[in-house]
């Protein structure tokens, strides 16, 4: 007879150590077979094949091999769906339970009920734990248990309920030799998958206690190194979010807060499923009569709009894969409001480019932009770039960085004029919130 195993399925949580469903199923009492999908779903329809995200997590998965590997054991790496995945496994181990972390994602959400399913034909159970946040959607609601919609008052919430409980790490590493003993397994390599490997550079994931410590006053301001580049590291699980929030919680309430914000989008995420499937928060924004001009569209793209801090951070974006939080703000109200595109094009093309990619923060900080999000700067609020450039980049430090040739003849004038734009805008807006 087959020896029994369990799996664990890991996914956007790529580390061994205080992981919880790693945690949970190495104490379940069966070997445990570590496995990671490279989703075919997923990876066939990016359009970039230099897409430095598939190269990191690659990365990150060959270091998990080589951990595993020192332990006696190593991780099943496969490349195709997870179906046809789980539908292999089912023939080559006798598998009692499968472990996973929860993703709320709407795509993760099909995904996982389709295996669920799939797992349950053959009496395998599925158990999904929560790990990529501190809580969620279910954790902080109000006294008469609908969620919230405001940050302030969730985020209060948030604080008033928070223990040490929440942030305590699952010690992993105390049952690291309950994984399945079997010799280093073959992993598809980039170019197998159709992905060509580059030489990117990703920031480190070690939580810089000084800049930490700083960030309130370095927050703001795109030209100097002052946040703390995690965001990659959080989207994958490459850290711990409760170690990272227990090392904001002794070092800078103002970094808490934006960690309060990731869990306050996830949690919007949860409860409002018309959010997942990509409508405005707000359903009266779906009437707003957008522009959408594409030859507009190209110009923000490619980051001549003749405004320098928007095309310093489309720049930015293009060619590092980040752009600053500030700037996110600046390039996202610039397209909705001063040339009426649809911010699903700027979240469209934000969720191509950005390393941090994540649709939760991504829907949400797109929303709030446009105005018609949860708690979403009110539509007539419409930053001037001009007057954003002189408060966050005063001596165009981020500026001649990104668009050194901003003072010669050969820089575009700007596209559209600051007033002009904003006029119509509001009168778009308004027509549209009066049905
Ligand atoms: P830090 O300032 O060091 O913050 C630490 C962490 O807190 C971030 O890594 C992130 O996980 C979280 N965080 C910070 N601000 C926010 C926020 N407003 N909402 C949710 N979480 C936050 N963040 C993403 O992680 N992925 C996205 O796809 C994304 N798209 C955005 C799109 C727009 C239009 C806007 C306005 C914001 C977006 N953000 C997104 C939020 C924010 O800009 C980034 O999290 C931040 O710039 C990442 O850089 P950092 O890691 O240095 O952040």
């Amino acid at each position: 007879m087959r020896e029994v195993i369990n799996v664990v399925w890991l996914r956007r949580d790529l580390r061994l150590y205080d992981n919880a469903a790693v945690y949970y199923a190495l104490k379940s009492g069966k070997p445990i077979l570590p496995i990671f999908i490279f989703d075919k779903n997923i990876l066939d329809d990016l359009e970039e094949k230099t897409d430095r995200r598939v190269e990191f997590i690659h990365q990150q998965v060959s270091e998990l091999q080589d951990q595993l590997v020192k332990m006696g054991s190593s991780l099943e790496v496969f490349y195709n769906t997870p179906l046809e995945v789980f539908k292999k496994l089912q023939k080559d181990y006798t598998i009692e339970k499968v472990f996973t972390n929860a993703d709320y994602e709407q795509y993760a959400l099909d995904r996982d009920h389709a295996v669920r399913e799939l797992l349950k034909e053959n009496g395998i159970s599925f158990h999904v734990y929560k790990d990529q946040v501190i809580f969620d959607g279910r954790e902080v609601l109000k006294d008469n248990k609908t969620p919230y919609t405001v940050f302030t008052p969730y985020s209060k919430k948030w604080k008033s309920i928070l223990n040490g409980f929440y942030l305590k790490s699952y010690p992993s590493e105390k049952c690291y030799n309950n994984f399945y003993k079997q010799t280093r397994r073959d992993m598809p390599s980039l170019g197998s998958m159709g992905f060509n490997a580059g030489d990117a550079q990703f920031p480190p994931s070690n939580v810089q206690e000084e800049l930490l410590a700083h960030y309130a006053q370095t927050r703001d301001y795109p030209g100097e190194h002052g946040t703390s580049r995690l965001g990659l590291h959080l989207r994958f699980g490459t850290i711990s979010i409760r170690q990272l929030a227990t090392k904001a919680k002794q070092l800078s309430e103002v970094y808490l807060n934006e960690l309060i914000w990731r869990d306050f989008y996830h949690s919007i995420l949860w409860h409002f499923p018309h959010v997942r499937k990509g409508e405005a928060f707000k359903k009266e924004y779906d009437f707003i009569n957008w522009r959408n001009n594409e030859k507009d569209f190209a110009k923000w793209c490619s980051g001549s709009t003749g405004y320098p801090i928007v095309d310093a951070g489309m720049r930015e974006l293009n060619t590092t894969g980040y752009m600053h939080n500030r700037v996110r703000m600046i390039t996202a109200s610039f397209l909705t409001k001063h040339l009426l595109i649809d911010w699903r094009w700027g979240e469209s093309y934000f969720a191509k480019k950005l390393l941090d990619f994540d649709y939760a923060a991504n829907n949400g900080g797109w929303q709030w932009s446009a105005g018609c999000g949860c708690d979403a700067a009110p539509y007539f609020r419409i930053f001037n770039p001009a007057i954003q450039s002189q408060k966050f980049d005063k001596n165009r430090k981020y500026i001649l960085r990104w668009v050194p040739e901003v003072d010669s003849t050969g820089y575009p004038a700007p596209m559209v004029k600051h007033e002009e734009a904003r006029e119509r805008a509001l009168r778009v807006y308004k027509e549209a919130l009066k049905q």
